[in-house]
């Protein structure tokens, strides 16, 4: 099923203001509430139009989905995520809807709820996130690509439902605790009588036993799988940026959710540039006769190559920009540039001709004072392990 854009649902356009959208969401939410509204397709109604509500009410969320629609929303963020963005309570007591009601406690709740009796002890319980770390080039995270990962995690056992026990039999409540999980121990002193609680030995506080395990998962509950996770990198990415892929971390216990796999970029650094933002940087050298008539050379892009026209007459550590060379900014429009930095080179050797020619150029432009032979100079050493104060 294709889902619906965002903005169609709620029946706003694109450029539409935070409160238009807050308007025509609460217009709609009073129409289709299941409190309100008992039409069969009404509570359907009423989840999409929250979670289109949920993703262009926040900004981050609304410009991730302008920018990658669906696809983006789904890969950063669960439905629960989504959800929880928003404060629905406060929002539908503002609406005139009063709190309390049947919807929050039920309908919500499918999404991992607002808090609501989330860890009750002996209920179910999310499966732990996963993170996983990847490598790329700057060209990856600049022009993004798309891999598949393969993931190693637990997942509910499929035989037994995550019970643990055999099918056909079920977990029984633990003799020892009676379910609680909990073993009290009393203590007499003579200073008085200690109570002290701790976990259930028998059933390491699960408070129920099985006694036929599933041959499944040896009564585990889940089995070890590996997933195959198709992982679409956007444009625009850098160290540090995560992804997140719903429901491939461990398998939850009790019937609880599974946990959510994190992949963590770390970009690799780069042989020719470095980054800022989304400005790449390089240096190139040139030559002193370049320098100084001018010269059009190539540069390195991230794409490939590009002519750059250097004016007669420029000097060393001069600062050129190509615009939008460098890297898409992942959170919306525009591109960074690349900035080439000359860096004019003397020559260290000459032969007999240059040096004339050289020795005659500076006669023509008055330079006639140069070092002669005989002639009495401090004569400076070249040091290198001195705090460079100049640049
Ligand atoms: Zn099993
Ligand atoms: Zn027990």
């Amino acid at each position: 099923m294709t889902k619906r854009d965002y903005y169609e649902i709620l029946g706003v356009d694109k450029g539409a203001s935070r409160q238009d959208i807050k308007k025509s969401y609460r217009k709609l939410a009073l129409k289709y509430h299941p409190d309100r509204n008992k039409a069969p397709d009404a509570e359907e109604k009423f989840k999409e139009i929250s979670e289109a509500y949920g993703v262009l009410s926040d900004d981050e969320k609304k410009q991730q989905y302008d920018t990658f629609g669906h696809a983006g929303i789904n890969q950063q963020y669960t439905q629960e995520d989504i959800f929880r963005g928003v404060n629905f309570e406060d929002l539908f007591r503002e609406f005139g809807f009063g709190s309390g009601t049947g919807i929050f406690s039920d309908f919500f709740r499918g999404f991992g709820g607002f808090g609501y009796d989330r860890r009750r002890s002996g209920g179910p319980q999310r499966g732990a996130d996963l993170r996983y770390d990847l490598e790329i080039t700057l060209e990856d995270a600049a022009f993004g690509l798309e891999r598949d990962l393969r993931i190693p995690h637990t997942k509910t056992c499929p035989r037994c439902n995550g019970s643990g026990a055999k099918p056909g039999t079920k977990p029984k409540s633990c003799p020892v605790c009676g379910g609680t999980g909990q073993k009290k121990n009393e203590r007499r002193t003579p200073f008085g009588q200690f109570v002290s609680i701790t976990t259930c030995d028998r059933c390491g506080g699960e408070g129920n036993i099985i006694e036929t395990p599933c041959p499944g998962c040896n009564g585990a509950g889940y089995i070890q799988v590996t997933s195959k996770v198709h992982l679409k990198i956007p444009e625009g990415v850098d160290t540090g940026s995560r992804l997140r892929i719903a429901g491939k971390g461990e398998a939850g216990s009790r019937g609880g959710f599974s946990g959510d796999l994190y992949v963590v970029l770390h970009v690799k650094s780069h042989p020719i540039f470095k980054r800022y933002d989304n400005n790449i940087f390089c240096e190139v050298q040139l030559s002193f006769v370049q320098a100084a008539l001018g010269d059009q050379i190539e540069v390195p892009t991230l794409v490939g190559k590009a002519k750059l026209q250097i004016p007669a007459g420029t000097q060393t550590h001069t600062i050129f920009r190509l615009k939008g060379e460098g890297i898409k900014n992942l959170r919306g429009r525009g591109k960074g540039d690349e900035h080439v930095r000359v860096i004019i080179k003397t020559p260290e050797k000459l032969n007999e001709k240059q040096k004339e020619l050289l020795n005659e150029f500076a006669m023509a432009t008055g330079e006639n004072n140069l070092l002669k032979e005989g002639d009495r100079g401090i004569i400076g050493k070249v040091v290198s392990d001195v705090k460079d104060v100049f640049s």
